[in-house]
């Protein structure tokens, strides 16, 4: 990736200083799916740096198919993805090493994201060792780091996932995918399977991270009500087309789409 545009940056980062053309996930005519199901047509979108996208729709419109896409795990599709100006192989072991530290996926369920035969320092390092690299010293150092980050006891550490809450596992998700420094952070319904207050902590810690890490994030859920304190800007998906897309507050405050009008009905 370009270093200028890659660098590390604090956020909040107005739009405006890198210019409209760009983002650092563009998205542009992106169509795809399973053979003879189309899931996505015509998508395209930008994330800017430090930007919070949120992209709802109700489960089944092609979210989780479209992240697979950004990260590299889902192939076929049509259309063009760029991250800071340089093309993203559709698949991930093409990708640059930059590339796939740059860009980082968490996972739906708390309970499939982990590896069950690895203790939560093990899951850390694995990702460590296959991203940033470093001797035993920065490792350790590192891990530690990411735990705190994340606001989880050191002690933790040396736990499998087996043991831990869902609430837990989903903010070890988030240190493994942390320890690699990345830039993009694509959750993908990451509180869905939480009581709502552990939802609601997890938010928060997103929320802080991105603004202390300079992060830009594809947040994606089926609920537009988690957006609302936490999103820069929402695109709505329907039947895998995006139907209404703007600043959250415009969005959640006069929807143009009925689609967005009925979600809101629905989840407000
Ligand atoms: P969302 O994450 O918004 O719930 P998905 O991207 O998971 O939506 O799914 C979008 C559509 O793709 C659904 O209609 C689903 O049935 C279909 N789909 C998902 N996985 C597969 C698969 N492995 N084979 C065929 N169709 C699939
Ligand atoms: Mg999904």
């Amino acid at each position: 990736a370009s270093p200028d545009v890659a660098a590390r940056r604090p956020h909040p980062v107005p739009a405006q200083d890198f210019g409209t053309t760009r983002g650092v996930l563009r998205v542009r005519n992106v169509s795809g799916g399973f053979r003879r199901n189309t899931v996505l047509r015509d998508i395209s979108f930008d994330v800017l740096p430090g930007e919070c996208v949120a992209l709802v729709g109700e489960s089944g419109s092609g979210k989780s198919t479209l992240s697979r896409i950004l990260i590299g795990l889902h192939r076929e599709y049509r259309g063009e993805i760029s991250w800071c100006d340089e093309p993203l192989a559709s698949k991930a072991s093409r990708r640059s090493r930059a590339q796939r530290r740059e860009l980082q996926y968490i996972f739906q369920s708390p309970f499939t994201a982990l590896n069950p035969r690895k203790t939560v320092r093990g899951s850390i390092e694995f990702a460590y060792d296959l991203t940033v690299g470093g001797n035993a010293k920065a490792r350790k150092r590192a891990v530690d780091e990411v735990l705190s980050k994340v606001q989880l006891p050191a002690s933790l550490a040396e736990e499998m996932p087996h043991t831990l809450s869902g609430g837990e596992r989903q903010r070890v998700a988030i240190a493994r995918a942390l320890v690699t420094e990345p830039r993009l952070l694509i959750c993908d319904e990451v509180t869905s399977a939480l009581d709502v207050l552990v939802q609601a902590s997890l938010i928060n810690l997103l929320d802080e991270l991105r603004k202390s890490e300079g992060l830009s994030m594809v947040f994606v859920t089926h609920d537009l009500a988690l957006v609302r304190s936490f999103a820069d800007r929402v695109i709505v998906l329907n039947g895998g087309t995006i139907v209404e897309e703007g600043p959250t507050e415009a969005v959640l405050g006069a929807p143009q789409h009925p689609y967005t009008v009925s979600l809101m009905e629905n989840t407000l």
